[in-house]
């Protein structure tokens, strides 16, 4: 594979670097896991789409460039390098998004993309509940057909910033008497409907990162519906690969903490060398996240030869996560006590930011199917082995 950069590439990289030079805010968001954060957030979606650097890779006429995925890798990139705000619609734009394109009507497509990526809508994601997590099968949460109607009944769970968001798609038990997958529908809900409910969760850093949505006699029209009723696990299926596979996270994010890091034990590499193995730590981070760019410039290739990623997708979700916590919990090794303190501001120093990393990270072997849910896939469906 040639990894030389085109012409046309590096214009693409010159001109995203300049833009965000221009145009990064002078100061930090507050949490997007609070409503003032949050907004700050969505009104930065917007001001990123008014230039078109929301969604790179969407048509022009949804307000995208029509990039490959070479030029959304240059994106990410310089998107991480410079910086800038986590982007939070992506249950919207990197999952349901995709979703739409390929099982929307063309109604559906034309009311929700451009929305979608102008972040005047922003998504939750409604799969989880009480008693379905890595069984997801196990959804009992109901839509019954009534008219032109759905009814819907039931509790989601863990549904990120569905606090603050304005609608969710999820996973609704259509046909009565169906059972596991079967009998599922995929369907979008407006979270001001009358009869939805929703009850914050705090998070470990202890802001309302998520929330528990109670559906009671709720009612939303058919054409909510995604692809054909019942058959929304096939759907849902490819939303998940979307959310495991290249688009929800790119390797500049893990490769800008790993460059942080090094920065890291660089400034405090005398008390760090006391601690054998700190050094190898760092690296062995920092290679791997690097190794991780290589494998992703390498599964784009693939891609654009038609290929597909699948299954293979679960290995990029358990690769990084565990850098992820890895390349945090050696920061902790380096600040020692001080990075356990919750500080803000210039007073954090270099400690800033990687106490919430941390805290954050826990959650990525968790969240989007858990490792042990992954490392079942790659036995059963990559190596042949026996369930
Ligand atoms: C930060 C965060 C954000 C999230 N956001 C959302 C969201 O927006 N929307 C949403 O719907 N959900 C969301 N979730 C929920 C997430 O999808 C679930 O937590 C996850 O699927 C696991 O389900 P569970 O919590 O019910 O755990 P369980 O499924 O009960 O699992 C408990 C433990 O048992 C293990 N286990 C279970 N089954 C197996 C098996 N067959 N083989 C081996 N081990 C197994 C699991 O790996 C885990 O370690 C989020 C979670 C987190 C942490």
């Amino acid at each position: 594979m040639d990894l030389t950069y085109t012409p046309k590439q590096n214009a693409f990289r010159a001109e995203v670097r300049a833009w965000l030079a221009d145009n990064l805010p002078s100061e930090p968001f507050a949490s997007y896991d609070s409503r003032e954060g949050f907004e700050q957030h969505r009104a930065w979606e917007a001001k990123l789409f008014e230039s078109r650097w929301s969604m790179v890779m969407w048509p022009a006429e949804l307000g995208g460039r029509g990039s490959d995925l070479i030029e959304w890798l240059i994106f990410e990139e310089e998107y991480y390098g410079a910086g800038a705000p986590m982007r939070i619609n992506q249950n919207g734009q990197l999952l349901l998004g995709p979703t739409l394109m390929e099982f929307g009507t063309q109604e559906q497509k034309q009311r929700f993309l451009p929305r979608m990526a102008e972040s005047l809508d922003m998504w939750a994601q409604g799969w989880s509940e009480p008693n379905a997590g890595s069984d997801m099968a196990a959804i009992t949460s109901k839509a019954v057909l009534d008219g032109d109607h759905y009814v819907i009944n039931g509790q989601k769970t863990w549904s990120s910033r569905a606090n603050f968001a304005d609608w969710l798609f999820g996973l609704f038990r259509s046909e009565p008497g169906s059972t596991r997958h079967h009998g599922l529908s995929f369907i979008m809900v407006p979270l001001n409907t009358p009869g939805v409910s929703i009850r914050p969760i705090k998070a470990l850093n202890g802001k309302e990162a998520f929330a528990e949505v109670f559906f009671d006699d709720v009612r939303v029209p058919v054409n909510n519906l995604i692809g054909t009723q019942g058959q929304g696990w096939h759907v849902a299926m490819a939303t998940a690969g979307f959310e495991r596979g290249l688009l929800l996270r790119s390797p500049a994010r893990f490769q800008s903490t790993a460059r942080k890091l090094v920065e890291l034990y660089k400034a405090h590499r005398v008390s760090a060398d006391r601690d054998p193995g700190l050094r190898d730590a760092v690296l062995e981070t920092w290679m791997c996240a690097e190794a991780y760019a290589m494998s992703a410039y390498y599964t784009v290739g693939r891609l654009s030869r038609g290929e597909q990623i699948g299954a293979e997708s679960s290995i990029n979700k358990i690769i990084w996560s565990e850098l992820d916590l890895k390349m945090h919990e050696t920061a902790m090794r380096i600040l020692g006590t001080r990075g356990e303190l919750v500080t803000k501001g210039a007073s954090a120093g270099d400690a800033a930011g990687w106490l919430e990393g941390f805290l954050f990270a826990q959650s990525g072997p968790i969240y989007a199917g858990t490792n042990e849910i992954q490392r079942n896939i790659i036995a059963e469906r990559m190596l042949g082995l026996p369930k």
